[in-house]
């Protein structure tokens, strides 16, 4: 065994692992390490020894399993050979969109780690204060596997806040540029990794949005459309897209993307979903096609409740509008509103709709974002495609 510090846990920290969960929170440290944040041999009770996580001092999360061999050492090439493995999970993706998830954290064994590819550029967040350690190691694994031409760090994350570390934004290799062009199936839409949501677009819709493309028809509506992406893939069938968002930089980047595709059919409105959609029920308009992807109404389980109501009332009057035999794609990614929760809610919304809607499609994240079942947090995305069968 090696010169590492040490952690002792309990048996409810030690059940954690052998349950297939990489967390032990600080109520199941008995012995803390007497270290800086890094890596940590973890022992479980009459000195067991566990594997190998990192270790973060400040955080409620205090330690994330990285491997189950006691006697791993955390060099450049364990962390090379990881993030390799990772990589190579996601090559039937690069047929049709050059941007996807290289690794999603703990769905791929690389705990607070997220590296999102955009193109030749890669964009990366580093959640804990254990895995900060090995940055270096990080980015020369990057380099060596995946050789980008930039890396930017979007250091953001509210997680980053709990773990005691700086928020940045930052160049960690080469330069990077501030809008990639993203292919994504049959259309392109621009990315904004310095400044556009989560690390520049929304990979993890990238099926949902290419299948509802393929489904959509008719007249179409897009609520709460960002910049465009859904609205793009659904143009190339649907006769008319109308695309409502809140934000006006997000649809001026929309109207972008809809001329970098030469498509002249896309409607942009910049309103709130829930009083556009009240106006179109009172105005009696109709929908062939309806994609609902609104942002994550609970953040926390304490706004679960409020947040469930909202997506009844949004999720109800979308059923209002459609035609009869219209579809609906609608999701939720909030990660407190389980799929269970999700679906009851869409029984409650059908309900109170007065409509007779089929669920014809449970849908779920693509591969480039593992939902892992024993790990309930690497999944947050629930998607449901929907029929008026009246
Ligand atoms: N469908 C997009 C992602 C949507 S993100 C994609 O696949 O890329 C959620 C969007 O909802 C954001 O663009 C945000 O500006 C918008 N939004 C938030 N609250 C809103 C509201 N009340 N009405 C309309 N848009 C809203």
């Amino acid at each position: 065994m090696h010169n590492m510090p040490v952690a002792t846990v309990s048996n409810r920290g030690a059940s954690r692992w052998s349950n297939g969960h990489p967390w032990i929170y600080r109520s199941d440290v008995i012995q803390p390490p007497d270290a800086e944040a890094g890596s940590v041999l973890v022992l479980g009770p009459r000195d067991r020894p566990l594997g190998i996580a990192l270790w973060s001092p400040t955080s409620e999360i205090s330690l994330r399993l990285v491997d189950r061999n006691p006697n791993a050492i955390l060099d450049q090439s364990w962390w090379t050979h990881r993030i390799a493995g990772a990589i190579a999970h996601r090559s039937p993706l690069s047929e049709h969109t050059n941007a996807f998830r290289l690794v999603h954290a703990e769905g791929d064994g690389l705990p607070s780690l997220v590296v999102d590819r955009y193109d030749d550029w890669l964009v990366v967040q580093l959640s804990s204060a254990g895995l900060e350690q090995y940055r270096r190691e990080i980015v020369q694994a990057l380099i060596e596997v995946a050789s980008p031409a930039g890396i930017l760090a979007r250091n953001d994350t509210a997680a980053r806040k709990r773990e005691g570390l700086p928020l940045e934004t930052v160049v960690l290799h080469g330069s990077v540029p501030e809008s990639i062009t993203v292919r994504e199936a049959g259309v392109s839409y621009t990315a904004a990794p310095w400044t556009g949501q989560k690390t520049g677009a929304f990979l993890d819709q990238r099926e949902n949005r290419i299948h509802m493309g393929n489904l959509a028809r008719g007249r179409a509506l897009d609520c709460f459309g960002y910049h465009g992406s859904f609205a793009l893939h659904v143009a190339r069938q649907a006769s008319r897209v109308t695309t409502i968002d809140i934000s006006a930089p997000a649809l001026d980047r929309a109207r972008l993307n809809a001329e970098l595709n030469g498509i002249t059919n896309i409607h942009f409105v910049e309103a709130n979903a829930f009083d556009w959609l009240r106006d179109a029920e009172r105005n009696g308009e109709q929908f062939d096609t309806i994609i609902l992807d609104p942002p994550a109404f609970a953040r926390s389980r304490q706004a679960l409740h409020g947040a469930v109501r909202g997506y009844r009332e949004v999720n109800l009057r979308a059923m209002r509008l459609l035609a009869p035999g219209g579809l609906m794609f609608t999701a939720s990614c909030s990660y407190h509103l389980t799929r269970p929760l999700f679906l009851q809610m869409l029984e409650g919304a059908a309900a109170d709709s007065g409509r007779r809607i089929a669920l014809r499609e449970v849908r779920g994240q693509p591969l480039d974002h593992p939902e892992i079942l024993t790990i309930p947090e690497t999944g947050y995305i629930k998607g449901a495609v929907l029929e008026a069968t009246d």
